[in-house]
This record gives C-alpha cells, structure tokens and sequence, in this order.
C-alpha cells in the first residue's frame, strides 16, 4: 500500500477504467476511486469502452465518465483496471492500458490474469468495491457521502443483496462504516431495483414462460435473440437479472442466459447455487470467467450453436 501511495503520488497522469457490460461494482469502484484520487492528483480521467446504464445515472459522478474515443492515444503515468478479470474485458481499452507506464490490476475474480504490473486481487472479497474502500482508507483519503454511496452501490450489487458467499463480517462492518456518512439507502435502492419498465417486466414474464429446461431439469437456459430485445425494446442490462429466477429454481444446478448481441455474438451468463458447482470452470470452457457460483463468456456463434455447446459441455458440471 505504501508502494501504490508513492506511485500516485509520483504520476502526473491517472487513468481509471473497469470492463465493458458494466454493473453496479465496475461502475462504483471506478467512480469511488476516481473521486478519492482527485483529492491528490487533478489529472485523473475515469473511461470506459461501453455505454454507462441509465440506472446509474443517480450517481452524480457518472456524468464525468469518458468514452475510450476521449482518452484515445494519451499516455498514461499511472492505468488502474478495476474489477476486470482479464485485458479483453477491457475492450478497447487494453489499447490505453499499453501506453501507460504503469498499470494497477485490482480485483475480485478468482479467474484475474494478473496482467497489471501491481497486482491486487482479494477472491475473499464480496466485491471490487470493498477492496476500494480498503485501499482508499489506507492511503488515509477521505470516504466522503458521494464516495460512501459508489462503494455500497457496488457491494450491494455484487453480492446480490449480501446474499453470496463472499460476504464476511468485513464486507458488513465496511457498510456500517459507510453508513456513518449518511448515505441515501433508500433512494439508492429505489434507483437500483425499484424503477423498473413496465417493458422490462413484461420481458421477464414471457422469458420465463418460455425458459428451457435440460439435462433432466438440472440445467435452465434463457435464449435471448436481438429481435426480443427489440420487441420488448429493453436494453441489454435489462436482462441481467433473468439468470438469477431461473438458478433459484429446486433442482436447477446451472442456469444459463444465452443473449444474441449482433454480429454472430452471444453473450453467455452463468449462476450455480451450489459449493460443487463450479461455473467459473463451465464459463472457461468458453474462454470465460467469473466466479465459482456467477461467470460469463462471450462466444463467437449463432445462438442455436451456444445452445447445443452449453448442453454439451454442462452435462459433466450439473449433478447425476
Ligand atoms: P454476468 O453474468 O453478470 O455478466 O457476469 C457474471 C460474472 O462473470 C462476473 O463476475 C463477470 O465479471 C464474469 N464475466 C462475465 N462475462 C465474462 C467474460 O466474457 N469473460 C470473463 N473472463 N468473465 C466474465
Ligand atoms: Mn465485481
């Protein structure tokens, strides 16, 4: 830590970036460090290779992001890569990461690369998030209300509502502490789960109408084509949740979301609920990641294509 004190004290120019589909703790830990580092160096740009939800429109900082076109072809002191497992989840940003002097990989994915120059990465922690704070705390920055709300935002996303495994007696002593700045619990809440679409519920009831069950019931999928999202006219994000219905379902190992994203693209996520069910390994199969009980990967194919190699290669993680 006293080494990362130094190195930022010594940068003149910082870059903070997170991987692309983001969420609630990419979005927050890139925000949160982004607005703690500015108490010691002005010139600190937070960008991202991907268009920023709506539902994260609340946090007041996120109209500072940049788009990777805006930091295209600067030279970084000093690149921070947060809560990404591996230099493609940064899209074009691992183009940026190459021009920088040096470059902090800091995260939470048992599956992390360790491509940074200093590598942080915590398995044991419930989010990037929580690994933020630490590390703001012990470069002794303030966690301000503004920076208080990032960091919960990102915990309470990543641990599906302190309902994982990696929430410990820190994950909720670190919440109590942000409670301290006098958060808006209740609006962050109302932004993150309580404003949704009627669309996007619509969208739900006739995805789970028409959800798919495999390998004796043991295995849920989701097919999810560009017209539906069209149909519905929901963005992609909208559909984030829909894995996590059919993962909570009795006798469901594996649930798998499978969503077509142009050109011969198909984004795949998958949940486990179980300690021997590893879909972290299921996901690298695809040259994915993620964690044991929450990975994704992103294949090259049609979707009736992901379907039968998902089946395929699930049959040997779901139990007999
Ligand atoms: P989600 O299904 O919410 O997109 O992702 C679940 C988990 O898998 C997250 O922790 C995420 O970082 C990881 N993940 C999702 N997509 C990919 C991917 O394409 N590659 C890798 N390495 N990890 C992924
Ligand atoms: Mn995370």
């Amino acid at each position: 830590m006293n080494k990362l004190a130094r190195i930022i004290s010594n940068s003149n120019s910082i870059a903070i970036t997170s991987h692309i589909d983001p969420d609630g703790d990419s979005i927050g830990s890139m925000l949160a460090l982004w607005s703690a580092l500015r108490q010691k160096c002005r010139n600190v740009e937070a960008f991202i290779d991907d268009v920023l939800p709506r539902k994260y429109d609340f946090l007041p900082q996120s109209k500072y992001v940049k788009k990777y076109k805006d930091v295209e072809g600067k030279d970084f002191d000093l690149f921070f890569a947060l809560d990404c497992g591996n230099k493609a989840r940064l899209g074009h940003g691992a183009e940026a990461m190459e021009n920088s002097k040096i470059v902090v990989n800091i995260d939470h994915h048992i599956s992390n690369t360790e491509f940074g120059d200093i590598n942080i990465i915590d398995i044991n922690s419930s989010s990037t998030c929580e690994m933020i704070y630490s590390i703001i705390k012990d470069m002794g920055l303030i966690i301000d209300k503004q920076i208080a709300t990032c960091i919960y935002v990102g915990i309470v996303t990543d641990s599906g509502n302190f309902m994982y495994d990696n929430v410990t007696e820190k994950t909720h002593l670190i919440v109590a502490d942000l409670m301290k700045t006098d958060i808006a619990k209740q609006d962050i809440i109302y932004n993150l789960y309580q404003k949704k679409s009627i669309n996007s519920l619509r969208f739900l009831g006739y995805s789970l109408t028409n959800m798919d069950v495999e390998l004796g019931g043991r295995l849920a999928i989701f097919q999810i084509s560009s017209d539906l999202l069209k149909k519905f006219n929901i963005p992609g994000d909208d559909v984030e949740s829909l894995v996590n219905y059919g993962r909570d379902i009795e006798g469901i190992d594996i649930a798998v979301t499978m969503m077509e994203k142009g050109d011969n693209k198909v984004k795949l996520s998958f949940r486990s609920k179980h300690d021997d069910i590893d879909v972290r390994a299921l996901a690298q199969l695809f040259n994915g990641g993620g964690h044991k009980k929450a990975s994704g990967a992103m294949l090259n194919s049609t979707l009736d294509e992901a379907r039968n190699q998902v089946i395929e290669k699930a049959k040997q993680f779901v139990r007999r």
